[in-house]
């Protein structure tokens, strides 16, 4: 694709996520001034929501994390009345982080007993501790499955083998869920730097669709453009 004369276009976002729609609508510029490149065949990348069993059904992010005025997509859910189930009260019925909501099976399908699966909780976090240290010693960035191993080359006792091993394994599953990719594309420097807003966790019970729809609205979206390469002329951007 070719945009001819871009200082009239002004802002060519090259991908199609929930933060291309938050920036375009932050930037304040004109809708027509801005030009939106998808390489898939439907706009929201990690956001989306499924409605084939009839009902909402969010396959990527599905909570409003920090429902706070400083969050900038609490205001947009406000004005369009999304309701939030809110999940981090005590009395909420969804259960997701703690360890006492799972129950582990091996693959004889005998579960794993709790206390074992906390034990090796604990290495999990010994681990993580000298990554910590690890980071410290590191000029540059390199990814936690590095790291981890690393750690356990320095350290053979931290090592797990058989279904402790099994279990290790599903602790570094959990975190790789929580990033939403694989350990080694997770960042040693920056995986635990995150700052949480406050006002607690909500379920969009609507799903995230309405909130990427009106994001949207009024853009010029070019789907099934994949983006290979920017190169600049004085006149324009190809
Ligand atoms: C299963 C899951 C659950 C999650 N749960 C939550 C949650 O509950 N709450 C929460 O806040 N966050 C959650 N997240 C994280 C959240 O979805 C992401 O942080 C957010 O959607 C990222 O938005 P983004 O715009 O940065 O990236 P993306 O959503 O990844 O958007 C990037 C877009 O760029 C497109 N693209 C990539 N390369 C190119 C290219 N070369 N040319 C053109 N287009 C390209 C992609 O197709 C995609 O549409 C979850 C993620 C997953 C996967």
């Amino acid at each position: 694709m070719s945009v001819e004369n871009p200082t009239r276009l002004q802002l060519l976002l090259l991908v199609v996520g929930l933060q291309a729609l938050l920036l375009q609508m932050r930037s304040g510029m004109r809708p027509s001034r801005v030009v939106l490149l998808e390489s898939r065949d439907r706009i929201g990348g990690r956001v989306h929501t499924d409605y084939s069993f009839g009902f909402p059904v969010d396959l990527g992010a599905s909570w409003l994390h920090g429902v706070c005025e400083e969050n900038p997509l609490a205001p947009i859910i406000g004005r369009l009345g999304l309701p939030l189930y809110r999940t981090s009260g005590d009395d909420s019925v969804l259960f997701d982080h703690d360890l006492e909501s799972y129950a582990l099976y091996d693959t004889n399908g005998s579960q794993v007993p709790q206390e074992f699966v906390e034990k090796i909780g604990k290495v999990f976090e010994a681990i993580l501790e000298e990554t910590g240290k690890l980071r410290e010693e590191m000029k540059e960035d390199i990814s936690i499955a590095k790291a981890i191993a690393i750690v356990l080359e320095r350290n053979p006792h931290l090592r797990q083998e058989g279904i402790a091993h099994d279990v290790l394994q599903w602790y570094l599953c959990r975190m790789e869920g929580w990033f939403a990719t694989d350990a080694d594309a997770i960042s040693l420097q920056c995986w635990d730097q995150e700052v949480l807003l406050p006002g607690g966790h909500g379920l969009m019970v609507r799903g995230y669709r309405p909130v990427i729809n009106t994001l949207a609205k009024g853009l010029d979206i070019r789907l099934g453009h994949r983006v290979v390469e920017i190169v600049r002329h004085w006149n324009r951007v190809e």
